[in-house]
């Protein structure tokens, strides 16, 4: 199960780092390896994609260049400048670990896996990054560009560990920046969920499954692959983030809210949402308006 040769292993890594370090895309947060830099992208990138976070990333790393300033800024300039990354739970959570960063660790981001897994809001994804890439450990980045990779190439859907524990098995020793930097820039753009380009990949003579149309993608059922998105139009997620954008404008009174969510005429949902809002510390109430905190 999961499982390539060495000689495969070796063949991989070779085709793949020859393929990928000339294409390499250029990305912000490629050109440093400032631990703070690294973790916001990463936090952003966590369910938003690199269309969405492009615009948005240097105006954040402007105004908190360091885990301090942004530990003692208001949440709400905070979230005035994630508006449009969506999930601003996100946000939140990313002010807290700046707190504890700032509280703990001196305001330096911690190169511990146990410490970083005890921020709020990082997750074994987010730790691992932080270390390849601000690092320079040699451990692996499974994000869904690379279990995809990786279960097509075994040729059989995969568990986490599994997979995990392959990508693990093959990043090349101290190169592991480059490496998992052009697995996911492959996945991304070569290896994709719905057309990989099998006909021009570097790796389509180590691949078990190759794109053969008459055996089901591995990728399918390998967890941590991408699963489609629920719709957006109509849904809490659009609901929740009209009140957001609306309440950054000035502080609103509770059926203004409700208006700006376009639930006038569902004020229990209306109501239920803003409670989250509220429960979640997203927005606050003052003099009986809702604002930003
Ligand atoms: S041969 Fe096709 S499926 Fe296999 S790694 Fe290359 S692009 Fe992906």
């Amino acid at each position: 199960m999961g499982e390539l040769t060495q000689r495969s292993r070796d063949r991989v890594t070779g085709a793949l780092l020859a393929w990928g370090e000339s294409r390499l895309r250029d990305l912000p947060w490629r050109r440093t390896q400032d631990p703070w830099v690294i973790l916001v992208s990463e936090v952003m990138l966590q369910q938003t994609s690199v269309a969405r976070v492009l615009p948005k990333f240097d105006a954040f790393i402007d105004r908190f260049p360091r885990p301090g300033d942004l530990a003692e800024a208001p949440l709400g300039d905070a979230l005035m400048l994630w508006e449009g990354l969506g999930y601003p739970r996100r946000c939140r959570n990313l002010r807290d670990a700046a707190v504890v960063v700032q509280r703990e660790h001196g305001g330096r981001v911690p190169d511990d896996i146990d410490a970083l897994l005890a921020l709020p809001g990082i997750g074994p994804y987010t730790a691992r990054a932080i270390l390849a890439f601000a690092f320079g450990r040699n451990v692996a980045v499974v994000d869904t560009n690379a279990a995809r990779v990786l279960s097509r190439l075994v040729g059989e859907p995969m568990k986490l560990a599994v997979t995990q524990g392959l990508a693990d098995d093959v990043v090349p020793e101290g190169r592991s920046w480059e490496w998992n930097q052009i697995m996911m820039d492959f996945g991304a753009t070569l290896c994709t969920a719905r057309a990989p380009a099998c006909d021009r990949c570097p790796l389509s003579r180590l691949c078990a499954w190759g794109g053969d149309i008459n055996r089901p993608d591995p990728a399918v059922a390998t967890q941590g692959t991408s699963r489609p998105q629920p719709k957006f139009e109509g849904s809490d997620r659009q609901a929740r983030g009209r009140a957001l954008r609306a309440v950054a404008q000035q502080p609103l009174r509770d059926e203004e809210v409700f208006a700006a969510m376009n639930m006038i005429d569902d004020v229990d949902r209306a109501k239920r949402l803003l409670g989250q809002l509220l429960d979640e510390g997203l927005v606050v109430r003052v003099n009986g308006t809702v604002t930003l905190p």
